[in-house]
């Protein structure tokens, strides 16, 4: 079946992050411009996402407040992924921020790019020269670049193309993709990173604790819609999360499950999303969490003390 499913994870994505917008559980005015379709999820769902997002971009922020305005950003399987967007109306400033996923999935999103002005004037605030191609688009700080991230050779050719900079300190993002690559090829990855960069944090997003009833159930509807999952075996708890990290030349790792993440956002901010919809069983979203998780890598000390609450 090829690599179709996998791609096709990203309109689920962004069609769950869109109708969650929709209903107030956070601000993003650029989604309604990469999907069209809404439709209405459970409120475990919801709040799913809103965990998911909200958590990633504190420890974006987290890392760019540590490292600065000449860090960059790589965010691989990005799908239609806004946070550029976001990160430009907050005022942040980085060096570089690059998207990388499959070919097809790039040529949409530069496609849509270029269809929207909203999307495509925050890209030329940068810089007046947008350079475009079928698959990639590349702009003063923004570049968006079709790679299969399992090709090494192929990512560093683009990465180039991509005016990215080894010696700078450098966020990598991967908002659940890892869990459909094959583990040698992750490990490939992961150790090509630790060896290339100097300086650098990777937020991993995924699943965890998938050895019961409720992970069998999760991995088979992937299954059905004809993902392979080959990258599960490091899904099977926080301490593999971690390992990981650790077996492919990263200084450390910390995980976290998302019953976690979700009890050390704000008390205000938590309560302000959980009166958007009313929640039947608290077990079933309790049960969810207990599935995910967010694993941070680190190359270097700077960012070892990093923890999942807002301080
Ligand atoms: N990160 C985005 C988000 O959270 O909204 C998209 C997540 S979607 C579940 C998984 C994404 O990973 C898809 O866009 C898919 O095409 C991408 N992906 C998976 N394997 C990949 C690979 N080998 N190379 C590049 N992209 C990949």
């Amino acid at each position: 079946m090829g690599d179709e499913p996998v791609m096709a994870t990203n309109d689920d994505a962004s069609e769950c992050k869109r109708g969650a917008v929709q209903l107030g559980y956070w601000n993003d005015k650029y989604i309604q411009y990469f999907v069209k379709h809404v439709e209405k999820r459970a409120p475990e769902i919801n709040r799913g996402y809103y965990a998911r997002v909200k958590s990633i971009e504190t420890f974006v922020q987290k890392f760019i407040s540590r490292a600065g305005s000449s860090s960059q950003i790589l965010n691989l399987g990005s799908g239609f992924d806004t946070l550029y967007w976001k990160l430009k109306d907050e005022g942040t400033q980085i060096a570089n921020f690059v998207e990388i996923d499959f070919p097809s999935v790039t040529a949409k999103k530069c496609y849509l790019i270029k269809k929207n002005k909203p999307l495509l004037d925050r890209i030329y605030d940068q810089d007046g020269e947008v350079k475009l191609s079928a698959t990639d688009l590349h702009a003063g700080n923004y570049h968006c670049i079709g790679a299969d991230i399992r090709n090494i050779n192929q990512l560093e050719i683009k990465l180039h193309q991509a005016e990215v900079d080894f010696n700078r300190p450098t966020l990598f993002i991967a908002e659940c993709v890892l869990v459909y690559i094959e583990n040698e090829c992750v490990n490939k990855l992961l150790s090509w990173i630790s060896s290339k960069f100097k300086t650098g944090l990777f937020i991993n997003y995924e699943m965890c604790n998938i050895n019961d009833t409720f992970g069998d159930v999760m991995l088979g509807n992937l299954k059905a819609r004809g993902c392979n999952m080959s990258g599960i075996a490091y899904c099977k708890n926080l301490e593999s999360q971690k390992l990981r990290f650790l077996n492919n030349g990263w200084q450390g790792a910390k995980a976290w499950d998302m019953v976690q993440i979700y009890y050390s956002i704000p008390d205000n901010e938590r309560l302000r999303i959980e009166r958007l919809e009313f929640l039947d069983e608290k077990e079933l979203l309790i049960q969810l969490f207990q599935h995910y998780c967010i694993c941070l890598g680190w190359l270097n000390p700077e960012f070892a003390d990093f923890t999942c609450s807002n301080d």
